[in-house]
């Protein structure tokens, strides 16, 4: 079957961000921002290393002092990723960020409001080729757009200021922008990214600002980023997390993965519920199998399933898989019995068959494997369940009956 993940992309022209495009038909980029100090170089690249490692293409710090400008030239030829300067208030730090060699400018046109200092960092970035992202927030609109708009901030205030910036740039003959509209309304933020689309091809940079900690926070800026995804709107995106910067890295690639947007780079850890016919803690062995995993770069899908009597079949169009079973381990590739493990040597099965197929791919996998012992050992394990349990352990048809009798 084919399924088609979002409707079509909404054709934008590309900027480059260093390296990185974002925009035209460039794959949809994840972006994260640092929390430490910015003059602490050496923990603000540890950090931008671990977001790198869990899938931020692009990495924000904060330029707010001449001491954050220095560190950021320290920062930027040792990054592996691209940086890019958060502006807000000073005008100057944007200039002495570009000195610094980052690779693009955020600014907040809400906080930098005099045209002449808007049009001096547009001439400086124009000479270094760096791009600017007009990051509209709708929590710092203009004075003048709020009254405008009769005292709240609407989804047209926010398209309007980013119209008015836009028109700042225009005037110097600077075209290197991506625009951001965000507010921690997900209503509100669809609505003005679905606006702001209709009236500009710049690429447009997705989030749901001050989302708060997970797990609402998490719910918020993919009902958001999703929602727009889908409609074939955004280049680049960040989740705006109170949490480890990690974790909104971690939370754009899946989102992007999740929807077919990005090639899997991570193993993709699926796991069952659980229920009363689970043989084995699901949660524990989930939870370690991801951790075992950590950022190893596997791109297979992986299923941890609590019972060999239905999770072999419900899984069998992962990669690979493991069901619980009479104190054992059922390994399956692709829906085919490959190995039994003693239960306490799950997970480091599961790393090791997944390294092995990772390394010498699906054939060499089954080729390794006794099929027809495996799948003989499962189907034992498996009648010995439902002879033990029924093939109603969760007692459905009597609650059912309970229910009516009510
Ligand atoms: S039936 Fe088995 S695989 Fe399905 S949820 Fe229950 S324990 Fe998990």
């Amino acid at each position: 079957m084919d399924i088609t993940p979002v409707s079509k992309r909404r054709k934008t022209r590309q900027i480059m961000v260093g390296r990185v495009p974002v925009g035209g038909d460039a794959p949809i980029t994840v972006q994260s921002m640092t929390t430490t100090k910015t003059s602490d170089v050496e923990g603000t690249l540890q950090q931008i290393y671990a977001l790198a490692a869990a899938g931020a293409d692009i990495v924000r710090c904060t330029c707010n002092e001449r001491e954050a400008a220095e560190g950021l030239a320290q920062i930027v030829p040792r990054s592996p990723v691209p940086i890019i300067a958060d502006i807000h208030h000073q005008y100057k730090m944007a200039l002495a960020a570009l000195d610094a060699g980052v690779h693009c400018l955020r600014l907040n046109p809400g906080n930098i409001r005099k045209p002449e200092h808007i049009r001096i960092v547009a001439e400086a970035c124009g000479e270094k080729n760096v791009p600017i992202r007009i990051g509209v927030n709708g929590g710092s609109l203009h004075p003048d757009l709020y009254e405008k708009y009769g005292g709240s901030v609407t989804a047209d205030a926010m398209v309007e200021s980013a119209q008015q910036e836009m028109a700042y740039f225009d005037d110097v003959g600077f075209e290197d922008i991506k625009i951001s509209v965000k507010a921690s309304s997900v209503p509100l933020m669809i609505e003005a990214y679905r606006k702001l689309s209709e009236v500009t091809d710049h690429p447009l940079h997705l989030g749901v600002t001050e989302a708060g900690p997970p797990p609402n926070g998490l719910i918020k800026s993919t009902a958001g980023i999703a929602t727009l995804l889908a409609e074939g709107i955004g280049d680049t995106i960040r989740y705006s997390l109170t949490a480890d910067p990690v974790q909104e890295a971690r939370a754009g690639r899946a989102l992007l993965e999740s929807m077919g947007l990005r090639e899997r780079k991570n193993v993709d850890l699926i796991a069952c519920p659980s229920c009363g016919r689970a043989e084995i803690d699901v949660y524990d062995i989930a939870n370690r199998a991801l951790e075992a995993f950590g950022e190893r770069e596997i791109p297979l899908q992986v299923a941890v399933m609590g019972c060999v009597v239905n999770g072999p079949g419900e899984a069998r169009d992962a990669d690979l898989g493991i069901a619980a079973g009479n104190k054992r381990g059922h390994l399956f590739v692709k829906g085919q019995n490959v190995a039994v493990v003693p239960e306490d040597e799950m997970v480091e099965a599961l790393v090791e068959w997944a390294e092995f197929m990772h390394e010498h791919g699906v054939d060499a996998a089954l080729a390794r494997a006794d099929t027809v012992k495996a799948a003989r050992e499962a189907e034992r394990d498996r009648n010995m369940l439902l002879e033990k349990q029924g093939d109603d352990v969760n007692d459905a048809e009597a609650k059912v009956d309970l229910i009516r009798k009510r």
